[in-house]
């Protein structure tokens, strides 16, 4: 523990090592300049540093073309399974393990999933096998998703278990289930995995979208209108909607939110509030057990709508709230002020009048907040500043460039070359979410 350039020249004055392996990151700015400093420190000390692929990204990838292919191969390669051979050269000084306070840090209060190898296997092995079932039906809800998701994010940001191992995994179940059903919905979690290195790519081609708008002609519309005091009720799960506070109360709980709902909390910052990404990607990325900077940066701008390229996406809470909750079960055991809600209001109990606010035991603007912004105002004001911006000639130009430089191809061929045939519109959970498809 400590920093890596000092520590590794500490092991290597009490063990002399000649080689350095590892894998290879594909991280935020701050573990990119660690990285130059331990290049700069093997290159003085003379030791050679290799490095390991561990996920379909490419380094130095010139263009997109032939990305999917070069994923699938890698992915097909073998595993290395440990021999059980494995020890450490000496018996280094092994001092236990730090604890949070050791750290600096304060007692966390959340409730996590468990973590380690065996519990990323025990996963995986249950929901190709059993879970999976109702995957793709499973996916928008908070409350399906929680136990019909993989919640495999976390074991793979941590490496607790491989990209490798879960698409072989999967595959195999894939192929050997006689049950239509599950081999259907392993087919749409296997194209998730697909996308977890797909989004991490753009990170690794653009190491600047961790701060800066992929599309610069963004640069301005909200770096001057952060509101503070809508941002602390957003984090505090106090805006007055109740859909939004019971996501973030849940995620600063247990660490994690599925994808809809992760979505719908950014578009509620970015669009209701005006909010710029950075500052409150920052502090998803604090909450979630699974931050992965690659896939966590992209998806904070394209729910935020800087990527150029794709659909806007602006979601409505009440709407999100009478369609993944419709009997209010994740809204009363988030938000527990509105626990007696007639479940008529539940959605939008501003609408209670002074009696069935009594009835409720709830007092808006007392015991829960009045929602902080209209929210038909807010999404109408987004809306013209957003569709204003996209109509631009540079606002085109920029997208094409973005499409050339990130887009997913549906060929080996960049997406101009391309011929688009008419599609049936698939199901919106089947469709991609990004809006731009990968292939
Ligand atoms: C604003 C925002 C930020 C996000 N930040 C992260 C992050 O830091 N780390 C992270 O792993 N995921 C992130 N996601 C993507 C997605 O929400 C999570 O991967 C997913 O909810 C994890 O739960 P799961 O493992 O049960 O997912 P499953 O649905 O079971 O999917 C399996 C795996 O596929 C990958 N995957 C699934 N959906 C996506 C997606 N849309 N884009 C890329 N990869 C995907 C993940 O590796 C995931 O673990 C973010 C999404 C949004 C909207």
């Amino acid at each position: 523990m400590g920093n890596a350039v000092a520590v590794l020249a500490q092991l290597q004055r009490e063990v002399g090592f000649t080689h350095l392996l590892s894998h290879e990151e594909t991280g935020a700015a701050w573990s990119y300049a660690r990285d130059r400093q331990v290049a700069a420190w093997c290159n003085s000390a003379r030791i050679q540093w290799q490095q390991f692929t561990q996920t379909g990204v490419i380094r130095g990838l010139r263009n997109r073309s032939g990305w999917a292919r070069r994923w699938q191969a890698r992915m097909d390669e073998p595993l290395h399974l440990l021999d059980g051979s494995f020890t450490a050269a000496l018996p280094l000084d092994q001092p236990a393990l730090p604890t949070l306070a050791s750290l600096g840090l304060s007692p966390h209060g959340k409730t996590l999933q468990a973590a380690g190898e065996r519990a990323a296997r025990r996963t995986l092995r249950s929901f190709v096998q059993m879970r999976g079932y109702g995957y793709r039906k499973a996916l928008s809800s908070p409350l399906s998703a929680e136990e019909g998701c993989s919640r495999l994010s976390p074991h793979l940001a941590f490496g607790t278990l491989s990209l490798r191992t879960v698409h072989q995994v999967t595959e195999v179940a894939i192929r050997d289930t006689p049950e239509r059903d599950l081999a259907y919905a392993l087919r749409g979690f296997a194209g998730r995995l697909r996308w977890h290195c797909h989004f991490m790519q753009k990170l690794e081609d653009e190491p600047g979208i961790e701060f800066c708008n992929f599309a610069r002609v963004c640069d301005g519309l909200r770096e001057d209108a952060f509101n503070n005091d809508y941002f602390e009720a957003w984090c505090a799960g106090r805006t007055g909607y109740p859909m939004v506070d019971a996501c973030m109360r849940s995620l600063r709980v247990t660490g994690w939110l599925n994808f809809r709902m992760r979505a719908m909390l950014v578009s509620f910052a970015s669009y209701h509030l005006w909010l710029h990404w950075r500052q409150t990607g920052l502090f998803l990325a604090r909450q979630f057990l699974d931050y992965e900077p690659g896939i966590h940066w992209s998806q904070m701008q394209m729910q935020s709508g800087t990527t150029g390229i794709n659909t806007l996406r602006m979601y409505s809470p009440t709407k999100q709230a009478l369609d993944q909750d419709p009997q209010g079960l994740f809204i009363r055991r988030w938000v527990p002020e509105l626990a007696k809600v007639p479940l008529p209001y539940l959605a939008e109990p501003w609408k209670m009048d002074p009696s069935v606010q009594h009835m409720a035991g709830c007092r808006m603007g007392v015991d829960y907040p009045l929602p902080i912004v209209d929210d038909k105002a807010a999404m109408a004001f987004a809306k013209g500043r957003m569709y204003e911006l996209r109509k631009t000639p540079q606002a085109r130009m920029e997208a094409a460039d973005v499409q050339e430089k990130h887009g997913s191809r549906k060929s080996g061929l960049p997406p101009s070359g391309r011929r688009r045939k008419a599609k049936a519109p698939r199901a919106p959970e089947a469709a991609s979410p990004q809006g731009d498809l990968f292939a």
